[in-house]
């Protein structure tokens, strides 16, 4: 049952089939949507057989002078449904003021769930998602990117970034100069026909990137994670962690860390600790 009030819309990151039987049951009801950009919308709203709805804009510009005519449609019994260019509006798009204001009128607000770019990418990433942090876009001026990505050094949970393609390589060169040790998932082109997923580590993505024109096209969720840390505070990479894994399955594990630690650099109690937890864990 459908109420009068104004919905928020998720629309597809890509892949069209992603949008629910909800969102279009809304969008088919919707006596006037408001779209970040109506032209571009239009396309998607054909699509799934939405045509002669009311459209009217609403992005960063304009939103006070739209919350009052979005209010006022709800008043006179109609329904709104708000969209964005792609994903969940709200998220690194318009409408958060659209929401206040209508919420501080007492006008239903009521949000379905769907596409979402951040969240698709953190559940592909194989990182920690017991905490994470949504950071948007990066600053663009190159001292406070520096800043923001220096920061991560004491970020104790997964890191979520959106990044456009043209400054994806350049953002990706920093976090391997900054932060080399950092586990980092660059998450292409989600839901669509070269959806590609790289795990690596920050000091390996840049090159990595580089070495195929192709890898640095299309839209981008960058994953920061934290890197394995010891006990004693050294940090193991996960080929470490990963090469200690396998040899204490085969070899004594005082007799693998002694091994191990001139090939890494890393004290033997370090590798040691991490050991003794891998065992206790397997
Ligand atoms: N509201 C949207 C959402 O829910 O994800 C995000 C809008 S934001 C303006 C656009 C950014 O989201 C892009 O620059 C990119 O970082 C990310 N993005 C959107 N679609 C994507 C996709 N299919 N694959 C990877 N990243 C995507």
């Amino acid at each position: 049952m459908l109420e009068n009030a104004l919905y928020i819309v998720p629309t597809p990151i890509g892949n069209l089939s992603d949008i629910t039987y909800r969102a279009v049951e809304v969008l088919k009801a919707a006596t006037l949507i408001a779209a970040e950009d109506t032209r571009h919308s239009r396309i998607f709203l054909d699509s799934i057989g939405v045509k002669n709805t009311r459209m009217v804009s609403c992005h960063d510009h304009n939103e006070a002078e739209r919350a009052d005519l979005i209010a006022g449609e709800v008043a006179k019994g109609g329904l709104v449904a708000l969209i964005s260019d792609a994903g969940t509006p709200l998220i690194s798009d318009p409408g958060f003021r659209v929401v206040r204001e209508l919420a501080a009128c007492n006008v239903k607000v009521i949000a379905l769930p769907g596409p979402c770019a951040a969240i698709t990418a953190l559940s592909v990433a194989g990182l920690p998602t017991d905490r994470f942090t949504f950071r948007g876009f990066l600053p663009v001026k190159e001292q406070e990117l520096r800043a923001a990505i220096a920061d991560l050094q004491n970020i104790e949970c997964t890191t979520v970034f959106y990044e456009s393609p043209r400054r994806v390589l350049t953002t990706v060169k920093m976090m391997g100069e900054l932060i080399p040790e950092h586990p980092l998932v660059l998450c292409r082109e989600l839901t669509k026909t070269f959806e590609s997923v790289y795990r690596l580590k920050a000091a390996e993505a840049a090159a990595f990137l580089e070495a195929d024109a192709n890898r640095l096209k299309g839209e981008f969720v960058l994953i920061v994670g934290v890197p394995e840390k010891t006990a004693s505070g050294e940090t193991l990479s996960p080929e470490v962690v990963r090469a200690l894994e396998e040899l204490i399955a085969l070899a004594p594990v005082k007799a693998v860390c002694r091994a191990l630690a001139p090939l890494t650099g890393l004290r033997v109690n370090a590798l040691y600790e991490k050991a003794m937890e891998l065992k206790e864990r397997a």
